[in-house]
């Protein structure tokens, strides 16, 4: 079957998942209190599914939907400040065709990039606990399977990079989680699989607090960007080739 069409079919799956109480409970209950401007919206209050490209050749690993931003509009990243972050980094390099998200018909298509997460559930205080993550892994790992042109992963922030690299690790890609240090601008060839680029999280701490600002990400999609377009740079050919798990360095060079 196609892959955008499975993809569909796992975006229903997703949205009708119960796996969680304690997340399903809380994402509902945001959507009946709702935040005072959004106080005249119906919330979409269910799971999110993943967004985008069915060929893409970037993956972007988020962390899980925000109480008034996805949780209410029902699109990854869509209608809150992280998303403003992110969608302004992917217009500026060629990803998506706007650079605002605002509702699930503002019209945004994402080209050659597609936007998981570890987790679908809004949760407390942006913390997923572990057996929630546990839960969830599947969808990611499935959409995965899914997304075969993917030659580039960007984790936003430590959750997103562990759950991609224990995906990894479970499938005999990698051998040890160690070896793999999060950081902003990090970039891990992996062996017979995509570069994963580490990022810091659009979130409002990081953006207002200047850890993470415009420039940082708009760095890591420009050299996502080069990676999908060419071929792996010769920096990486050596690591392929004796199979070193990793590579790290500083900012992304642009
Ligand atoms: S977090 Fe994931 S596994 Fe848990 S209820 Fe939501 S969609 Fe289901």
């Amino acid at each position: 079957m196609h892959a955008e069409r499975q993809l569909k079919i796992l975006a229903k799956e997703i949205v009708a998942c119960e796996r969680c109480p304690r997340l399903r409970a809380y994402c509902q209950e945001i959507g009946r209190v709702k935040r005072r401007a959004y106080r005249d919206e119906t919330y979409w209050a269910k799971p999110v599914p993943g967004f985008g490209d069915p060929r893409a050749k970037l993956l972007i690993v988020g962390l899980a939907p925000g109480a008034h931003g996805a949780n209410r509009t029902g699109r990854m990243f869509t209608g809150d400040r992280s998303g403003e972050y992110l969608y302004r980094a992917l217009h500026e390099t060629g990803f998506a065709s706007q650079p605002n998200a605002v509702s699930r018909e503002d019209g945004l298509v994402l080209t050659g990039a597609y936007i998981g997460a570890p987790g679908r559930c809004a949760p407390p205080d942006n913390k997923p606990a572990k057996e929630e993550l546990a839960n969830c892994r599947e969808y990611l790992e499935r959409e995965i399977d899914l997304l075969k042109e993917v030659r580039v992963v960007v984790a936003l922030g430590s959750i997103g990079f562990a759950t991609y690299l224990s995906i990894l690790r479970d499938r005999g890609l990698i051998r040890r989680l160690i070896d793999f240090k999060f950081g902003h601008g990090v970039e891990y060839p992996i062996p017979n699989g995509p570069v994963l680029i580490g990022c810091y999280h659009p979130s409002q701490q990081n953006t207002s607090t200047g850890r993470l600002t415009h420039e940082m990400l708009q760095g890591v999609f420009r050299t996502a960007d080069l990676l999908v377009r060419a071929e792996l740079p010769a920096r990486f050919e050596d690591d392929r080739r004796r199979g070193r798990p990793a590579r790290s360095g500083g900012p992304p060079s642009t």
